[in-house]
């Protein structure tokens, strides 16, 4: 697995993550036995950004990552999410008590501002934030679906952290951050966690070069997700409920392409 720096810390976040939407949703007990195993065997290839929500299955994703990290704390790093529902101040600290209880953890690492609330001051969001830090319950704050405009805002109402993530949609098919966030990313050390980089399942397969496949003896969901964090300001957080998934997807950045094979893509 290769590792990235989280923003400006020195803390090391595996370039494939996995994500969770929709993990903790299961119709029977194998499927849920599924779910864990495959979070255990991402663990178990290097990958240890996992990325949830409050939000996700109503907080069934939280508790179900906290019966798949159960006795492996200290091989993961977990991010999750408050809605954006709970951006005042006391609402953001009851919040991540919750995601504490059903993550069955003392620490979050990265806690994350799911979507901007323009009905909120940010700088009362990111007091409560840099309280949670102050008090040991967060290690470090981030945003998500947050515009350079927004993000600006965001660092300019912390007072001592930095703000280490966005979280946005990335991927072959949706390439819109590379208009100004991600260079904006990149130019202030700010980690871009790439979301559906799998365009949610859809792969535009005829996209993907077959001399890349060919060469590498990579699939197409590998060629995606090696493309989309070939800049070390970016890391990616696949959704898969499929053991073989995980595989595929921890083994997509084994090596790295030349700048003109990306280029083609
Ligand atoms: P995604 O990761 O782009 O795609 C997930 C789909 O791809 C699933 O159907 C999965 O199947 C399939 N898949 C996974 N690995 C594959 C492989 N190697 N080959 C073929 N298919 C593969 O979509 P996403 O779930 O929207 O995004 C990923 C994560 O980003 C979410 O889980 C969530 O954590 C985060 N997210 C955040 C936001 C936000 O607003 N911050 C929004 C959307 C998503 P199986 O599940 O059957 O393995």
């Amino acid at each position: 697995m290769e590792y990235r720096r989280l923003g400006k810390t020195t803390e090391k976040i595996s370039t494939i993550g996995m994500g969770t939407w929709r993990i903790g949703s299961y119709h029977s007990r194998e499927e849920r036995t599924d779910q864990i195993r495959t979070i255990r065997r991402g663990i178990e290839l290097g990958v240890n950004l996992i990325d949830t929500a409050e939000m996700y299955g109503e907080g069934r994703s939280e508790q179900l990552v906290a019966e798949a990290i159960s006795g492996l704390r200290d091989s993961v790093f977990i991010a999750t999410k408050v809605l954006p529902d709970h951006l005042h101040h006391d609402d953001v600290i009851t919040a991540c008590d919750r995601s504490l209880q059903r993550l069955g953890v003392r620490t979050v690492d990265l806690y994350q501002i799911h979507w901007p609330n323009t009905n909120v001051p940010i700088r009362e969001t990111m007091s409560a934030m840099e309280e949670l830090v102050r008090v040991g319950k967060v290690r470090y704050i981030g945003v998500s679906n947050f515009s350079v405009r927004q993000t600006e805002e965001a660092r300019e109402a912390l007072t001592r952290s930095e703000l280490v993530s966005n979280q946005v949609e990335y991927s072959i098919s949706n390439r819109s951050v590379e208009d100004d966030l991600l260079p904006h990313c990149k130019r202030e050390r700010i980690t871009l966690i790439a979301y559906s980089p799998l365009a949610r399942g859809a792969i535009p397969t005829s996209r993907v070069p077959k001399t890349l496949l060919q060469k590498y003896g990579m699939t197409p969901a590998q060629i995606m997700l090696n493309w989309a964090t070939r800049d070390e300001a970016v890391v990616a957080i696949p959704k898969a409920a499929r053991t073989d998934h995980v595989e595929e997807n921890a083994a997509s950045v084994s090596v790295r392409f030349g700048q003109q094979e990306y280029d083609l893509i």
